[in-house]
């Protein structure tokens, strides 16, 4: 059964539940006022024929008269003597020889009963009479009950013809409306079809309703999740295109070098410096998936020990300067003395990474500038270069895993293959910290890494850590 059937009966149910207890409390109360108010009728009735009435001084009832009374069309007067003997009858049931209740003539106090006497429905209030407390006879009103069972007929057959009447309505509006709200679904549901049939991520369902409703926030969260997805996809894609590629070409030069050098019966020195060189490529390579593998699945362990971080950018500083010395100047500005708590490997490997970056896109003649600092509570390391800058539209993404700005996609002896960056990211942000870039093209880039400074009461993180991703 769908939803939208099921949602439908529900509501067509509920409004029938609903009616069906609002009908049943009318019906019993409206019952209840009628038969309240014949038995004030008959009550009063009974009081005044008792108050008119006259016994003679020895007591019989043979000389009881019945008033005069102004009865209506539906009550109706019957007195009994104590013999059984009917005594007085009132003008619309002379017929009538038998007691309205029979069970009533024996009573001892007031009683209210129904009866069928000759196929008509009576309420009949039976009151004994007494003279002294010598009983004398019984007195017998009786109430014609038909117009009360029509109208209870009548109100039985207009609340089911409502209640049924509301239950189709109901029905046909839930129908109509949970359909229009559900249309969103089968969008959906089309789409999501469309994409696994036709494997096009980037297809997008379309929604003209309100962004904010529950539909709109489904639609919308689907969409965005499709985009992360094609975004995803493509850039493994294209990292399984580079990887493909990267893997290929070192493979290549070694074979040719081992070649070259067989056919050559000897260890050719170039040769072997180009074996070497693609063996370190392929290494790196390796390496950064291993680790990026590690931290995707929360099992890259962070051994957690205050670091000073003066120290350790030094000890980059001197690295990297061997490196940078022919082609770009590499500085220290500001050093400040900084120790935080985290994981000394991995936060050089930050260092390194953006070091080396700003080192290997900065041209000839151009300069890269270190500092480290306290801002607030935390340790702040910046890394800036006046090299080419990162484009605006490839700012958002380069800590996207395998993400590499368009000019970067040529391979040379240093390229890397977009890892660095999002290893970075999630080291730092594993440390509680922060990672900005500001860049502008032509003018260099600038990273900004925010740490929170070493604190003692924070000791507890001195132990071995496997964090999650
Ligand atoms: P890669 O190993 O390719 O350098 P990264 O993750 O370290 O990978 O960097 C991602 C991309 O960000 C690089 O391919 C490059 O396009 C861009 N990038 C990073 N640092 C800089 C920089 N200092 N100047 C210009 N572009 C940079």
């Amino acid at each position: 059964m769908t939803l939208r059937v099921r949602l439908t009966l529900l509501y067509a149910s509920l409004t029938g539940g609903i009616l069906l207890t609002f009908g049943v409390l009318i019906f019993v109360l409206v019952n209840i006022l009628m038969v309240n108010q014949i038995d004030d009728t008959l009550t009063q009735t009974a009081e005044s024929i008792i108050e008119n009435s006259r016994v003679d001084p020895v007591g019989r009832l043979n000389i009881i008269t019945l008033p005069q009374l102004a009865l209506s069309a539906n009550v109706y007067v019957q007195v009994w003597d104590v013999d059984g003997r009917l005594h007085s009858t009132s003008p619309g049931i002379s017929h009538l020889d038998q007691p309205l209740d029979p069970a009533g003539l024996q009573t001892a106090r007031p009683v209210f009963r129904e009866t069928y006497i000759q196929g008509a429905h009576l309420r009949v209030l039976s009151v004994p009479l007494e003279v002294g407390s010598r009983p004398i006879g019984v007195l017998q009103t009786a109430f014609n009950m038909s117009v009360v069972d029509s109208t209870q007929h009548t109100l039985l057959q207009l609340l089911a013809v409502i209640t049924l009447v509301s239950m189709i309505l109901a029905a046909v509006a839930s129908w109509f409306g949970i359909g229009q709200a559900l249309s969103p679904l089968a969008a959906v549901t089309e789409t999501a079809l469309q994409i696994s049939r036709a494997d096009d991520l980037a297809r997008r369902i379309p929604y003209h309703g309100p962004a904010g409703d529950e539909a709109g926030q489904l639609i919308n969260a689907f969409n965005e999740t499709l985009e992360r997805l094609e975004r995803l996809f493509t850039s493994q894609q294209r990292f399984l295109a580079d990887v493909s590629h990267e893997l290929r070409t070192p493979l290549t030069v070694i074979k040719g070098n081992v070649d070259l050098m067989r056919r050559m019966d000897c260890m050719d020195k170039e040769s072997l410096s180009g074996i070497e060189e693609e063996a370190d490529r392929l290494t790196r390579l390796v390496g950064d998936l291993l680790l990026e593998a590690q931290a995707e699945s929360g099992k890259l362990p962070l051994q957690f020990a205050p670091v000073e971080l003066d120290t350790l950018l030094l000890e980059v500083y001197k690295e990297m300067h061997v490196l940078a010395r022919k082609r770009v100047q590499l500085k220290v500005t500001e050093i400040d003395q900084v120790q935080i708590n985290g994981d000394r490997d991995r936060l050089k490997q930050v260092l390194l990474n953006l070091v080396s970056n700003a080192v290997k896109y900065t041209p000839q003649g151009g300069d890269v500038y270190l500092s480290l600092g306290k801002m607030g509570g935390n340790a702040r390391l910046i890394v800036r270069d006046t090299g080419p800058g990162i484009p605006a539209e490839d700012l958002p993404h380069i800590f996207e895993r395998f993400y590499r700005a368009e000019k970067s996609r040529s391979r040379s002896k240093t390229s890397g293959f977009g890892l660095g960056l999002s290893i970075a990211y999630w080291i730092v942000t594993h440390h509680g910290g922060k990672i900005e870039v500001d860049s502008q093209e032509g003018k260099g880039t600038t990273f900004c890494i925010y740490l929170p400074l070493y604190d003692e009461g924070r000791k507890t993180n001195d132990r071995s850590l496997v964090t999650d991703s």
